[in-house]
């Protein structure tokens, strides 16, 4: 093997256009890979099908600036979408896998950042649906011994950090859970903030299915699907509520990870 290439510095985030040697250095240097999981998922007549993949990487770069962190290539596919928490599967671009291809790719992914030697993983998740299978997928990769001494920080919901009433300038009429703000209020005011440009701006609307029980019927019926794909209101989204959840949110991954981590900032060390 000859000598690797010097290495420049700081490292990352974004690790796709790292060097091996770089990587091999970074995971000396103690940085924590952030691995976001996301979907390619209808997000309405105004945000893209990448929202939930767009959304947590922006986030997490905007954390990575304080931080020793690193950005492995995002999981762009999800589980399926829930008529109820995502307008189902009907959409044209909603491209989802089956429970048990998830898993094996977390479990896969995770076992080899381990591999690579990083001792501290973050899995990031932005799509409802994923949420037990991530846990699945983290913890086969544990039972086969492949995370060696690494731990991993698996975070389902970031804004489950706040409480709903810590939340409340954000629904003005209320809040009707987090299952309908899926293309809403949160997701139109982030998208507003971090990506504008991506943002339909003059096809904001406000819909909800003709009806939502507090069941699932498979298969699912239409009456439980907006026409739209916007599951409540978006109208009431705005580009400084978003500026205003993009710190909040940031603030909470960063005293997460450098509580349970040790992570240091890039002054650091
Ligand atoms: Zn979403």
């Amino acid at each position: 093997m000859t000598e690797p290439l010097p290495v420049s510095r700081p490292l990352g985030p974004m690790m796709d256009t790292m060097t091996w040697p770089e990587v091999r250095e970074a995971a000396e240097q103690g940085y924590v890979p952030v691995w976001v999981i996301g979907s390619t998922e209808q997000h309405g007549p105004h945000l893209p099908l990448a929202t939930d993949v767009i959304l947590p990487l922006e986030l997490v770069k905007r954390a990575a600036e304080e931080i020793r962190l690193l950005v492995p290539p995002p999981l762009v596919f999800g589980f399926k979408s829930k008529a109820l928490s995502g307008g189902g599967q009907t959409f044209p671009g909603t491209i989802s896998l089956d429970g048990e291809t998830l898993i094996r790719v977390v479990r896969d992914v995770i076992s080899e950042l381990a591999r690579h030697g990083f001792q501290q993983l973050v899995v990031l998740n932005w799509h409802m649906e994923n949420i037990n299978f991530i846990w699945e997928g983290i913890d086969q990769a544990r039972a086969r011994g492949a995370l060696k001494n690494a731990i991993v920080m698996s975070i389902d919901r970031p804004l489950a950090a706040y409480s709903e009433d810590a939340l409340a300038w954000l629904f003005e009429d209320g809040f009707s859970g987090w299952a309908i703000e899926h293309a809403a209020t949160m997701e139109t005011s982030l998208m507003l903030a971090l990506r504008p440009e991506l943002v339909r701006t003059d096809l904001i609307i406000d819909d909800a299915a003709a009806e939502h029980p507090w069941y699932d019927l498979i298969p699912e019926p239409t009456d439980h699907i907006p026409a739209s794909g916007v599951l409540s209101r978006a109208t009431a989204g705005s580009r400084a509520k978003g500026e205003r959840l993009q710190r909040m949110i940031v603030e909470k991954l960063l005293g997460a990870i450098v509580k349970e981590f040790g992570t240091e900032s890039h002054q650091g060390a």
